[in-house]
């Protein structure tokens, strides 16, 4: 088939500001042909997505993107097709989501517990409705007079080390990639280019461990690829026979400049990329 898919996109049920039947209406009112919902560590978005590209007769691949741990830092898995009524992924998505969520208040019993007069309350306030993160914690020590700064707070109190720390629960990739598999599903790296290993050992090494640790695809088209980039990821994925797969990161107004389909303008994703996929996998 013809025409131009999207293969990364965020809805309202992580931190995109569309809901999952607003996205498809959109893709199909700009003339792509089929799209992949991959919000972050949570599936719940699929149904809906779904729903609406059937009376649509509008594709929708179900997807996920899970945030996971590698001893260079954290990296993205999606995972396509994923069975996203299964009990175990969204058990372990749902055990994950709720720990990041415990992380903050954790950090300000820690601060509470070393004399620090600081509330919840008062970061919720700084933070402005938004999600909280350590910066809306440091302006509030700043702001009572515990620290000189914010890089002050992060320095004493925030950092990895540092007594308030409370690290981020993050999956192993190795696990995530088993997670995606056991609910059929096929586990590809997102922008690739994004991460600290690739400034570390570059970019070959990293996909080869990773495609030993059992990951079938690479996030080739990207909206914030260079041509290099994308030359260089297409090379490297036939090489090590991976898939290539497209998408733009779509998160609505939340992240201007990036637009369905396109991503900055200029990005084509090609159907031919799902065909090969679902040749590859029967699905
Ligand atoms: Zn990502
Ligand atoms: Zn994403």
């Amino acid at each position: 088939m013809e025409g131009l898919i999207d293969l990364h996109i965020h809805t309202t049920a992580s931190d995109g500001t569309l809901t999952p039947s607003m996205v498809v209406s959109l893709a199909c009112q700009r003339g792509l042909k089929a799209l992949a919902i991959t919000d972050h560590d949570t599936v719940e978005g699929n149904k809906e997505a779904i729903e609406e590209g059937r009376q649509r007769g509008f594709k929708v691949i179900p997807g996920v993107e899970i945030s996971c741990k590698h001893p260079l830092g954290e990296i993205h898995l999606l995972g396509y097709f994923v069975d996203w009524g299964s009990e175990i992924l969204q058990k372990r998505l749902s055990q994950l989501r709720r720990y990041r969520e415990e992380r903050n208040p954790e950090i300000i019993r820690k601060l509470r517990g070393m004399g620090i007069d600081i509330t919840y309350e008062e970061v919720k306030e700084v933070a402005g409705g938004g999600s909280i993160g350590r910066p809306h914690i440091a302006q509030v020590l700043k702001e009572k007079g515990y620290v000189f700064s914010n890089q002050d707070a992060f320095d004493r109190y925030l950092k990895k080390g540092a007594p308030a720390y409370v690290p981020k629960e993050l999956l192993p990739v190795e696990e995530a990639i088993q997670l995606i598999k056991e609910a059929d599903g096929i586990p590809v790296i997102a922008h690739p280019m994004q991460y600290r290993t690739v400034s570390t050992y570059g970019i070959e090494r990293f996909i080869k461990e990773l495609t030993g640790a059992g990951i079938e695809g690479i996030e080739v088209y990207y909206s914030t690829h260079s041509r290099e980039d994308t030359a260089t990821l297409l090379n490297i994925a036939s090489r090590y026979g991976l898939l290539v797969t497209g998408g733009t990161d779509f998160h609505g107004e939340i992240k201007p400049g990036i637009e369905i389909g396109v991503g900055m303008g200029d990005m084509k994703v090609p159907y031919s990329l799902l065909e090969r996929m679902e040749e590859v996998y029967g699905v």
